[in-house]
């Protein structure tokens, strides 16, 4: 089969990939020079199963004014005439219930465990390198009050078979023992020994040469305009190169996947959430994070990527604004000078934003729409990185006419029928 793929961040290419070794003939277009170059290029390179769950959540909210309020806020809204802001911010808070909480969460582990093993599965087959780590991930606790409101968390693990542990301080240092050095910031913390780490950006970029050889067609520097139909399906893809077509198509456009799919009569309810994060190089290996630690206070994740320090946060609303913001970046560098004090310098930090593609439900939209041959694999948010692998898997057994190994129940756009 003839499949196009639109877009070449850490989706489509993994698609592509998945897809390639099924014995399809694949092309992916993309309007950058090489692949990941936009939200999958310096994400916190959490690959987080246990971690997986929606934003929208009871007593989020609540929460959510008193982020909004604090100096190194982890949430920022930029108030704009943007209906598609507005239908999205009030579809999100309809999700903040106990009952549409757990559905969602439900929906997310499953896709996010199921990956999580895909990436294992084909680290083994393919040796692919990207400055991984498997050593779980740790949530920091700076107060009593934070490590005692695990109740919840710890009761939803438990229902979904997610490895956890509990720590206080010493065990804390167990495995991050850089923090020693700060010992009196935090109270405890809580250990998901099954996440891993790795640079998302070198992934998709190894990966893309396997599926290249694979057969995969990249064609780069490709802006798409506009995606033809007629009464039965897709009959092209219109781009700056000139018409593309394939017997099917799939779009994982990340953000930028509603403005091509609206012309189609299909609305896809998913919005960019724009976050930010520097890298810095280690200066002592001995003082960096082992791992991933996620700053609860903060909502910050410090993430080791090889010899650098990768610092990531922030859910901003500003629609498609891509501009750096000093303010976002002092919150970054207040959250690793005070955990790592000497892991690293700041001074010499890559400063980077990119939009999360989130859905109200913080689950991805995967597979067909009402037009035979065009599938969807976009809104990923929060987790892209986490979902790509079991993404580039399920997408490959639709189109091959399999069962995905999976249940797809409410991953796909039906859900928002
Ligand atoms: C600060 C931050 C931290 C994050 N941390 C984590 C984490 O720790 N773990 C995790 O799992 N996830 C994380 N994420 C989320 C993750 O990075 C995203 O979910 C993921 O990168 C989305 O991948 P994508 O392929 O859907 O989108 P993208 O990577 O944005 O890919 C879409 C591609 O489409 C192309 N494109 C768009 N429009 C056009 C057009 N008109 N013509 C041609 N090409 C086009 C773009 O060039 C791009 O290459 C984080 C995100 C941010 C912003």
């Amino acid at each position: 089969m003839q499949v196009l793929i639109l877009g070449s961040g850490v989706i489509g290419t993994t698609v592509a990939y998945y897809l390639a070794k099924a014995g399809h003939e694949v092309t992916v277009l993309d309007r950058q020079r090489a692949p990941a170059l936009e939200t999958s290029y310096a994400n916190a390179g959490e690959v987080s199963p246990g971690y997986s769950a929606p934003w929208a959540g009871p007593g989020v909210p609540l929460k959510a004014i008193k982020w909004l309020l604090m100096r190194h806020r982890p949430l920022v809204v930029k108030p704009m005439l943007d209906p598609a802001m507005w239908r999205w911010g009030i579809a999100m808070l309809c999700n903040c219930t106990h009952a549409r909480y757990e559905l969602n969460k439900g929906r997310m582990v499953r896709l996010a465990e199921y990956s999580r093993d895909c990436l294992q599965q084909l680290r083994a087959e393919t040796g692919i390198r990207y400055d991984e780590r498997s050593l779980g991930t740790l949530q920091l606790f700076r107060t009593q009050k934070q490590l005692d409101g695990t109740a919840k968390d710890i009761e939803i693990l438990k229902a979904y078979g997610v490895p956890y542990q509990l720590l206080d301080r010493e065990g804390c240092l167990q495995h991050e023992p850089a923090l020693a050095a700060v010992r009196e910031k935090f109270v405890g913390g809580l250990r998901l020994p099954g996440d891993e780490t790795g640079d998302c950006f070198k992934f998709t970029q190894a990966l893309a040469r396997l599926a290249e050889a694979a057969g995969v067609r990249f064609r780069f520097g490709v802006g798409i305009t506009d995606i033809a139909r007629d009464a039965a399906g897709v009959t092209a893809v219109h781009t700056e190169a000139g018409p593309f077509h394939a017997e099917r198509y799939v779009v994982a456009l990340g953000s930028y996947s509603p403005q091509l799919l609206k012309p189609l009569g299909i609305r896809l309810p998913v919005y960019p959430v724009k976050g930010f994060s520097i890298t810095l190089p280690i200066s002592d290996p001995a003082m960096a994070p082992e791992s991933t630690v996620m700053d609860e206070t903060f909502k910050v994740a410090v993430t080791r990527l090889g010899d650098r320090i990768r610092v990531g946060g922030t859910a901003q609303l500003s629609g498609y604004d891509l501009r750096l913001n000093d303010r976002r970046r002092d919150t970054l560098e207040h959250v690793v000078t005070d955990l790592f004090p000497q892991g690293g310098s700041v001074e010499g930090a890559e400063f980077w934003t990119g939009l999360r593609p989130m859905t109200p439900d913080g689950t991805p939209i995967l597979g067909g729409t009402p037009l035979s041959n065009l599938l969807l694999a976009t809104g990923h948010g929060t987790l892209g990185w986490t979902m790509a692998a079991g993404t580039g898997r399920v997408m490959a057994d639709l189109i091959g006419g399999r069962s995905p190994e999976i249940d797809m129940e409410g991953l796909g756009l039906a859900r928002y029928a």
